[in-house]
């Protein structure tokens, strides 16, 4: 095994610092017996960095990164990996939780900076900062391993000593390889999918089975210790499948595999077309789903009607029922999903309306959503949702929710779900 450690910040190529961060987990390193071949400095520039991540990948298994996972714009080491390795960042709860209570204690208000902090690559194992508020990250992929370190060394050092050299150690001296799946599940709460699961999470052999919330969906990584690739992917399955009996009907994908992409997934196997009428998301049920290749078949178009009047008069929504009901309504929600559906000839509308808060809407909370959803000529449904994060965030999960009920009540229709 041979390593390189990638020190990211200017401050060290201005001279402003010395890279002290590299000569300590170099001689760490040695004493594990791993090889250091190149310590490579780059800035705080994200192609230089995409650049030197490419160049390590060539000679090194490990890769080791110090610094550029603070809060400001030009801490940037953890979004340009996940850019390179087509990963996406997700809310760590622990750090997330230490973040908020940090700037309780201290009676500070919080920025959505802060929060940014507690993101990690998507299926990561997180490393504690017991010293500050970064979390770092050890993430295998493609028989190589991320190392990502906070910069500051009394951050860095304890993270590495008690956090990073123990996995390492344990995956040199057993000899064998380590593997993870991460099951992806929509529809159920992370407790009651715990709750659920629990026999399984106690039993923590091998393979281990873990929990972790994001977004609006749960999943579960297994991972598992063998000889060989072969039998570590047996041991998966043989796990996945024992999960599965009990939240099978949750279940929706593996690895990288996005909610988006299912639905986009299972809309074009049934040949069915959607559009979308959007208040509080303005757009972004439809942009997630273009994010997605091969939804031009599936996404014929919508509307963003935001205002009252935007509604009555783009969408064809009656005034009355409005004025009766309210904007962040089951029948707001149902009417918007009925006209876009009827305006742009598709086989499914959604409508989407609520409070995103930070304050109320219409006399609603924030955070208080209603999704409708048309199919064919059967009746609209609705579904309510009271989420508690910030105005975007409930923005995202809103979305996220839509694609989970729309592929929830496809399924219950009888349409093919792909798994
Ligand atoms: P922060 O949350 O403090 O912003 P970070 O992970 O984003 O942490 P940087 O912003 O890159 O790290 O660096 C923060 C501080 O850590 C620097 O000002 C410097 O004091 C120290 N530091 C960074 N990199 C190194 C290094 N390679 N060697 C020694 N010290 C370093």
């Amino acid at each position: 095994m041979n390593a390189e450690i990638i020190a990211v910040g200017s401050e060290l190529l201005l001279g402003q610092i010395a890279n002290t961060n590299a000569k300590f987990i170099s001689s760490q390193l040695s004493e594990l017996g791993i090889n250091v071949y190149y310590h490579t400095v780059v800035g705080d520039n994200e192609a230089r960095l995409l650049e030197a991540i490419k160049i390590a990948e060539q000679r090194a298994d490990v890769i080791i990164f110090s610094g550029g996972l603070g809060p400001t714009k030009d801490d940037l080491t953890k979004e340009a990996i996940a850019k390179h390795l087509n990963r996406t960042l997700v809310f760590d709860e622990t750090a997330l939780f230490a973040i908020e209570e940090f700037f309780s204690k201290q009676r500070r208000p919080m920025t959505e900076n802060n929060r940014k902090q507690a993101l990690v690559l998507d299926g990561c194992e997180v490393l504690l900062n017991q010293h500050g508020m970064a979390p770092g990250m050890f993430l295998e992929e493609n028989d190589r391993i991320y190392i990502l370190l906070p910069g500051p060394p009394k951050e860095l050092e304890p993270m590495f000593q008690y956090e990073t050299k123990p996995k390492l150690a344990a995956l040199l001296h057993d000899g064998g390889v380590i593997l993870s799946h991460v099951l992806r599940f929509y529809g159920i709460g992370e407790a009651d999918l715990e709750t659920r699961i629990q026999s399984i999470l106690e039993e923590q052999t091998n393979p281990t089975v873990a929990p972790l919330a994001s977004d609006g969906e749960v999943t579960l990584r297994i991972t598992a210790k063998a000889q060989n690739e072969q039998q570590a992917f047996r041991l998966i399955e043989l796990k996945k499948r024992e999960i599965l009996d009990i939240v099978g009907e949750y279940y929706y994908g593996v690895n990288d595999e996005s909610l988006g992409f299912k639905l986009v997934q299972m809309l074009l196997e049934n040949e069915l077309t959607v559009s979308a009428a959007e208040s509080l998301t303005a757009g972004l049920f439809q942009s997630e789903l273009a994010e997605i290749p091969g939804v031009g078949s599936a996404l014929i178009g919508g509307v963003v009607t935001y205002t009252k009047e935007a509604k009555i008069k783009h969408l064809g929504v009656s005034g009355e029922l409005l004025d009766e009901k309210g904007i962040v309504s089951s029948e707001c929600a149902a009417a918007m999903a009925t006209q876009v559906r009827e305006k742009f000839g598709t086989d499914i509308g959604v409508g989407l309306t609520g409070a995103a808060g930070p304050g109320d809407h219409d006399g609603q909370p924030a955070g208080s959503i209603w999704v409708g959803i048309k199919i064919g000529d059967t009746e609209p449904l609705t579904y309510r949702l009271q989420l508690t994060g910030s105005r975007n965030t409930n923005r995202i999960r809103a979305v996220k929710f839509t694609f989970s009920y729309l592929m929830r009540e496809l399924a219950n229709q009888g349409y093919k779900k792909l798994i």
